[in-house]
């Protein structure tokens, strides 16, 4: 068995490292790109707020990007996902699936909207959503009411599927699509952390959150590009995108003058000076994910030899962004070892992250529907998010 330190001097030789450095695991990118130029636009033009040219820009280029036909932008990752599953009919009372190794946003935005989250196991490859696991709950507590799914034990009405893409690792979206294809549910992708991942099928390929009836994107801080604060839809469905639009814009009717609302909006929008930030960051995206790409391969190259540590690799089929480069401890007792490394680390500046405690452990969520979550406690006590940012890979 390796030492903590032999681990965290590794890390230090594979990424861009200079003695007193604080290594965050994913920080923002600006040098060199036109972010200033654009930002300097809206502060000219005084189109700082949540209309003008860029936030219409900033949705071509998603779309484009994606392949995705609609992208409506919003103001952060878990208003994306509240307006996502507003739209396929999640309200009050209801039950929505997801997996409990995500962050705390997923569940939220499904207890803003009065619902609450049903935990689903995850799969090891993954680390998503388990297509098995979640054809298993259904058979278990679901029954049909008039069209309806309903959990048989709480007779709350069961009404959207919620995976997640988690750090960049595509789910096995097209077997839980085939599940709610079955079941009638809609499906919405929490693609929070998966721009740029891509599934692979026989015939395609086709960007995560492009599956389901609609695929939330975030561009908070930390993620792979970032407005600042703002995430997106994307969907194919025509109705949702003109929907999504009218109750992220405090279902204004559009008039020259008149104050038409027809019914409760929301006020969601990304604003413009966001949306310029944005644009100059996709223009940068590809090549970020290039570099990370290659900071992977030296991460898994480092730590090829190694016993009992393991760089998680993207399932077959798939293009994951990586996101965040994650390391899995392996063996029989991971959790004395996992908390040597985060501690030596913390106190060598390299910030290490474990992956998020999971939700059905959170105060608020204690009490929620779960599945056998065997898997998902399993892994959480493995897995140890790396530094990821491009800017980090050595030139
Ligand atoms: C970041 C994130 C969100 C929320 O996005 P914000 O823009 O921070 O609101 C939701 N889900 C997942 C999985 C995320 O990583």
């Amino acid at each position: 068995m390796k030492s903590s330190k032999e681990i965290i001097d590794i890390i230090k030789s594979t990424i861009h490292y200079q003695g007193n450095d604080n290594v965050a695991i994913h920080e923002p990118f600006f040098v060199g790109t036109n972010a200033h130029e654009y930002i300097k636009d809206c502060l000219d033009t005084g189109w700082v707020s949540s209309s003008g040219k860029w936030v219409s820009k900033f949705e071509k280029l998603i779309s484009e990007y994606t392949g995705c036909k609609y992208s409506i932008a919003v103001s952060n990752g878990t208003v994306a996902l509240r307006l996502a599953l507003f739209l396929v009919g999640v309200r009050a009372n209801h039950e929505v699936l997801i997996p409990p190794l995500t962050f705390v946003a997923t569940a939220n935005a499904v207890s803003h909207l009065g619902a609450s989250p049903h935990f689903i196991d995850i799969d090891s490859d993954s680390l998503g959503m388990s297509p098995t696991a979640l054809e298993k709950r259904l058979n278990e507590v679901a029954i049909l009411k008039n069209g309806k799914v309903f959990n048989k034990f709480t007779e709350n009405q069961i009404s959207a599927v919620l995976p997640v893409h988690v750090f960049g690792l595509p789910a096995k979206i097209q077997e839980i699509k085939k599940i709610c294809d079955k079941w009638k549910l809609p499906l919405i992708e929490d693609a929070a952390e998966a721009l740029g991942s891509i599934i692979q099928t026989t015939k395609s390929s086709i960007h995560c959150g492009c599956v389901g009836d609609i695929g939330t994107l975030s561009f908070n801080g930390n993620k792979i590009i970032t407005t600042g604060g703002g995430g997106a839809l994307l969907t194919n469905n025509k109705k949702f995108a003109s929907l999504a639009k009218h109750l992220s814009t405090t279902a204004k009717v559009n008039h020259p003058w008149n104050f038409h609302h027809d019914q409760i909006g929301w006020n969601d929008r990304l604003p413009n000076i966001n949306a310029a930030l944005g644009v100059s960051q996709i223009e940068i995206l590809r090549q970020n994910l290039n570099k990370k790409r290659i900071l992977h391969k030296k991460f898994f190259k480092a730590f090829q030899s190694f016993e009992d540590i393991e760089i998680i690799e993207e399932p077959k089929n798939t293009k994951s962004n990586y996101w965040l480069i994650t390391m899995r401890i392996k063996g029989r007792n991971p959790e004395l070892f996992k908390e040597r490394i985060l501690n030596d680390s913390h106190n060598s500046n390299i910030f290490l992250r474990p992956s998020w405690k999971l939700l059905n452990e959170l105060p608020m969520y204690k009490k929620s529907s779960t599945g056998d979550l065997s898997e998902a406690k399993n892994q959480s006590k493995r897995l140890i998010n790396l530094p990821s940012s491009p800017q980090l890979l050595i030139n």
